[in-house]
């Protein structure tokens, strides 16, 4: 019998959370503040975010403990699985090893709550009554509800007026969990009463949704503000995956020629590959793959300056690789890799040529997808169907070569929740959305000029 699936036992998951900033060649520019445009301190984002959590985005401490109450509810679904996907490679016919490391099995649906679980503890600790935070398609707005009600915090969540109205369920689950849902622009806070005035059926963007969760967490004494992707300490709790999966390698002697991971904020693909980084820097021959849509090809076409993380401008600048703060990019079912920049992080090690990037069209991505489904059973979220199109030309690759290669990508999460997204594949109603050129080169212009 193969072996398929490789299993951490619970007690030889990770303590501690692993710091890339410890070892990285260049650290990332300082995050600017939006009005002085000097460096900004811990008091300035004191306003909405607890002490703990912005020691984890400023320390070079290479390894952080994870807390015991938060190991305690990991423990729901880490230490998630790896698997061998036989069939799929027998379907390729390549001489390649494909793995994946499965995040899907969170209560979820995706890696979301590696994170959401010790920002909602962190929250706890300090006193804080109730999150604000925002969310595309909603996966972490599903993740932050949960981990809230888990440590009974209350929680607020602007959420995307196009992915509020067309996509109901994920709603309903951050509902199921105690969440207060509001379509995005609203007219709970001021940035989101302005843009409606001017523009009543506006769809919304995640960069509105930002403005509106910042400005909630900012003018409310017991509210603190929470992100899903880019921020460090982000990213941060998110190597739990990649320290997983190395101890998984380390059972069955392998280690990949080739980590892969779709590049939202870049969270994910951070998450499992910043341990394997640590190796390269060390000297260990292993390529990173970040993989994006061609219609948000923030790495691949971007520029590498300062930008906000949102779209009123609310946010510290920071340095990252950006289509511009006002890009809206076309509206692609992958709803978590619609964002206009990247995590500071990642793009300072793309920027040093640490990680790869490439970027693939709408049909593709769903192509591979639907062949996963078929050879490995599960039908995996449009999001991690990025990483799975790039795991698979690499396996192409390997046959047309005739090289043994092993290969491992992030499954990022599941995608039961985005039948409709299958339904349109299914009817030929992907479409290959064109590069936005001109849309992009507008954003950029209006950029602010750091000098
Ligand atoms: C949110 C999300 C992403 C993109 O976010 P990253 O921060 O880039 O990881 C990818 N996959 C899934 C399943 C998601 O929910």
């Amino acid at each position: 019998m193969n072996t398929t699936k490789i299993v951490l036992d619970e007690k030889d998951m990770p303590r501690k959370w692993y710091n890339i900033m410890a070892d990285m060649p260049n650290l990332p520019a300082a995050p600017l503040h939006p009005a002085t445009r000097k460096p900004v301190g811990p008091d300035d984002l004191s306003v909405i975010f607890p002490m703990s959590l912005i020691e984890q985005e400023v320390t070079q401490e290479r390894w952080i403990d994870i807390p015991e109450e938060v190991l305690n509810i990991y423990t729901l679904w880490r230490p998630s699985p790896l698997y061998r996907a036989y069939r799929l490679e027998k379907h390729l016919g390549t001489p390649a090893k494909i793995y994946y490391k499965y995040e899907g099995v969170s209560p979820a649906g995706s890696h979301k709550t590696n994170t959401s679980v010790p920002q909602a503890y962190y929250n706890k600790q300090a006193g804080i009554k109730r999150i604000a935070t925002e969310t595309g398609a909603g996966q972490w707005g599903s993740a932050m509800s949960m981990a809230c009600k888990f440590f009974g915090l209350d929680v607020t969540v602007y959420m995307v007026r196009v992915s509020y109205n067309q996509k109901p369920y994920r709603r309903i689950m951050m509902e199921t969990w105690g969440g207060k849902v509001f379509a995005s622009p609203s007219t709970q806070t001021e940035s989101g009463k302005a843009i409606l005035s001017a523009d009543p059926e506006n769809p919304g963007s995640l960069g509105i949704a930002i403005s509106e969760a910042v400005e909630d967490a900012a003018t409310h004494k017991d509210t603190n503000y929470a992100l899903g992707s880019v921020l460090n300490h982000v990213v941060l709790h998110q190597t739990v995956i990649g320290l997983e999966l190395k101890k998984q390698f380390e059972l069955i002697n392998e280690y990949p020629d080739v980590v892969i991971g779709c590049c939202g904020g870049g969270s994910n693909l951070g998450g499992v590959s910043f341990p394997f980084i640590h190796d390269k820097i060390n000297g260990k021959q292993v390529r990173v793959i970040a993989v994006e849509p061609e219609s948000c090809p923030t790495l691949t076409k971007g520029e590498f300056r300062y930008d906000f993380g949102d779209s009123a401008g609310l946010t510290p600048l920071l340095m990252m690789y950006t289509l511009g703060h006002n890009f809206m990019p076309p509206g692609i079912h992958a709803g978590g890799l619609r964002y206009h920049a990247d995590s500071p992080l990642v793009s300072q090690l793309v920027h040093d040529k640490l990680i790869e990037a490439v970027a693939y069209g709408q049909t593709k991505v769903f192509g591979a997808a639907v062949t996963f489904a078929q050879t490995e059973g599960i039908i995996p979220a449009p999001e991690s169907s990025h990483a799975i199109c790039a795991a698979i030309d690499e396996a192409v690759r390997a046959k047309e070569e005739g090289k043994e290669k092993t290969i491992v990508f992030n499954l990022s999460g599941h995608g039961y929740l985005d039948m409709t997204a299958y339904a349109d594949f299914i009817d030929g109603k992907i479409i290959d959305s064109p590069y936005p050129v001109e849309k992009i080169k507008e954003a950029l212009n209006k950029l602010p000029v750091i000098k």
